[in-house]
């Protein structure tokens, strides 16, 4: 049989969590198995795993288990945290150690024990590297997804809707670009592996001021007591993520409609006022345990760690000795030397754009209120985005915690994919 003639109604790029809440809805749903929906998920790692570069000890999640796949959209679903610790058999444990937040590594545990059930449906070890259009008579109804395979061969499948899940990319600030390739420096994504590989390091960095290098650089300091470790950022001092109710609520699914419902401009002003939930800022705890931490260096005397706040990185010079990075700082301009840098930058999520490269003059500007591209009016392949709906949907669309409810709209829209189709009262985004 010709690799070309596999023929789905879904396929689901990548498999995060994004795509796994698809799975279990698109399993829960009743209207899927009655019209018999073809669909399958092509993941580039070889097995399911969430973060695994940053699946520290100490880790905690940042926000309730409750945002599981499942629980907000059905409560008695098996794919539920709930579920999952009472088939581990730790639920009354669980419940004794009351908590909201989980550990990352249990969280991680439980999404994978999820993805265990949909191993037939998810193809793991295929890069997708490109979407073409299946042109028939001028009108575009299907698509065709090329991944590649870790052998280097490529598989074609062809399918009448896509559901783009593939997270963000690491995001490498433009000083570091010329190191690509060096060893001594790393993005956060793959820490764990990484660091395990550095011999003895003496003077170590983590760039950035988020959760990320706040976690990073307390681990450092665990990891290697005797070295020096600096965090190096450009804000003035670490900043608390608000997690405070009413600002939560901003995370809440109904609170989709209000963001996608103002025009840009106010969307830009109302994601902006609320960044601090989720850009650049650090949990109180860990701020406090932080501050602790190099409280008690000034009373032994001995500090070898240190935040340098309110820092430029000017220039950054890689040599035999390690790595230079040139500050420019409230004293000035300062040179540091290190054996390794960690950069804690964050993510970028435009990837999903080089994929669809090949569909770009069929795809008109903007996402729908249901996450799918706008396009031309002859392309009625469905194509949805998700976890790079920021700017349309608002701060929860990266997250998890509009999971369980998006999956649902998600399944929704595949089910009735018909052209041009709005919600009452819902405006589209398409320019
Ligand atoms: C360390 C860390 C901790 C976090 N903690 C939280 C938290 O506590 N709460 C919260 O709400 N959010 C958290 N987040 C935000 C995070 O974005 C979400 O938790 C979640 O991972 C989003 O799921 P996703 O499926 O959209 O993206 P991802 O989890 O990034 O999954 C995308 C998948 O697509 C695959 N992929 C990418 N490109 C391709 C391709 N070309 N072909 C095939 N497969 C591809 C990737 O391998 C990956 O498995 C955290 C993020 C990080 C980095």
């Amino acid at each position: 049989m010709s690799i070309e003639t596999l023929e789905y109604d879904v396929i689901g790029l990548g498999f995060g969590p994004a795509n796994l809440a698809i799975a279990v809805a698109l399993e829960e749903d009743r209207r899927v198995r009655e019209h018999g929906l073809r669909y399958c998920f092509l993941e580039k790692k070889p097995a399911f795993e969430w973060h695994g570069g940053m699946l520290l000890d100490d880790s905690r999640m940042q926000i309730s288990f409750l945002k599981d796949l499942a629980t907000l959209r059905n409560p008695a679903s098996r794919y539920t945290f709930i579920n999952y610790l009472h088939q581990k058999q730790r639920l009354e444990a669980f419940i004794n150690i009351s908590t909201f937040t989980p550990s990352r590594l249990e969280y991680n545990d439980y999404l994978g024990w999820a993805a265990a059930h949909f191993n037939d449906r998810v193809h793991y070890g295929e890069e997708v590297i490109g979407v073409e259009p299946v042109l028939e008579g001028g009108e575009i109804s299907r698509v065709k997804v090329i991944s590649r395979l870790a052998d280097g061969r490529t598989r074609a499948r062809i399918t009448r809707n896509l559901v783009v899940s593939i997270g963000g990319e690491p995001l490498i600030p433009e000083v570091f670009r010329s190191l690509k390739g060096d060893r001594r420096v790393m993005h956060s994504s793959t820490y764990l592996e990484r660091i395990q590989a550095c011999h003895e390091p003496r003077r170590l960095a983590v760039i950035g001021s988020g959760q990320s290098a706040a976690e990073i650089f307390s681990d450092l300091c665990d990891r290697y007591p005797n070295a020096e470790v600096s965090m190096v950022m450009r804000s003035q001092a670490l900043r608390p993520a608000d997690d405070s109710p009413f600002v939560n609520e901003i995370f809440d699914p109904a609170y989709t409609d209000v963001v996608y419902g103002q025009a840009p401009a106010a969307r830009e002003a109302l994601i902006q006022a609320n960044a601090q939930t989720n850009y650049s800022v650090v949990n109180l705890d860990l701020i406090e345990s932080i501050y602790q931490r190099l409280y008690l260096q000034k009373v032994s005397g001995h500090a070898p760690h240190s935040l340098l706040p309110s820092r430029h990185i000017e220039a950054v010079e890689a040599s035999e000795q390690g790595i230079r990075l040139a500050l420019q700082g409230p004293q000035g301009r300062e040179d540091h030397l290190f054996d390794a840098v960690v950069l804690a930058t964050g993510y970028r999520r435009d990837g999903y754009k080089r994929l669809l490269e090949s569909l770009q003059e069929h795809l008109r500007e903007g996402v729908e209120r249901d996450y799918r591209l706008c396009s031309q009016p002859h392309l009625s392949a469905g194509i949805y985005l998700q976890g790079c709906c920021e700017a349309s949907h608002g701060l929860s669309d990266t997250l998890l915690s509009v999971l369980a409810i998006r999956s649902q709209e998600v399944v929704d829209a595949l089910l009735d994919n018909r052209r041009h189709r709005q919600p009452t009262g819902v405006a589209s985004a398409c320019a």
